[in-house]
């Protein structure tokens, strides 16, 4: 990691220096960060990040496989129009890859991520943590189900299979706890702090009180 920068955080830097920081580093394995003029001073800490990974650089022979720890990078997730983002954001990934003796791999991805955003029920902060155990096999030539969309020409989207297998596992709602009794439909507060005896007075039928309106007595 020689000749990566260690500016401290953002905020101390001068505000002339940030445009000068690339929006997002997409890093291949093997690939330094030469490519780069400078590297976010947010990442000076950070292990490098894979976004695409060569398979066949692994140079596994039928029948071998081998274990890596590697980070990925990840997109936040927008989920019922609300922003999620995930953390960390390099995210720490196990990947298994196995080289099949049909030929092609079995891959096993598995990880560990936090979201974090708005409770889906009271829009209060929520970040559950989400635990993914995900497959793949590719198999060229072995149709469709063998056929991975993360995989091609041995060269796996680990991006892309984390981003979705995060999706895939996600409870349906995202809330700040299982038991969170949400916001009042008619007043908008948080029951959760309001109580087990916020009620209201029911409303006169918006009916009736046309026809009061027509009495003429
Ligand atoms: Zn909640
Ligand atoms: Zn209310």
């Amino acid at each position: 990691m020689a000749g990566r920068r260690h500016a401290g955080h953002p905020g101390a830097l001068h505000p002339s220096a940030r445009g000068l920081i690339p929006r997002a580093v997409v890093s291949k394995p093997g690939r330094g960060p030469a490519g780069f003029p400078r590297r976010p001073a947010t990442l000076g800490s950070i292990p490098q990040r894979t976004d695409s990974f060569d398979l066949g650089g692994l140079r596994l022979s039928s029948g071998e496989g081998r274990r890596l720890q590697l980070h990925a990078g990840t997109d936040p997730l927008v989920l019922s129009g609300q922003r999620y983002a995930i953390e960390p954001a390099s995210l720490p990934v196990t990947l298994d890859v196995s080289r099949m003796t049909a030929g092609g791999y079995a891959l096993r991805l598995r990880f560990e991520a936090c979201l974090t955003g708005p409770c889906m029920r009271c829009l209060g902060a929520a970040g559950p943590t989400v635990a993914v155990d995900a497959r793949e096999v590719d198999q060229a030539g072995a149709g469709d189900e063998l056929d991975s969309p993360y995989v091609s020409d041995a060269e796996l989207d680990l991006r892309g299979w984390v981003r979705d297998a995060l999706a895939l596992a996600l409870p349906s709602q995202v809330v700040c706890r299982d038991d969170c009794a949400g916001l009042c439909p008619v007043c908008g507060e948080d029951l959760n702090l309001a109580g087990a005896d916020h009620a209201h007075e029911r409303q006169p039928d918006p009916r009736w009180a046309k026809l009061r309106e027509l009495r003429l007595d």
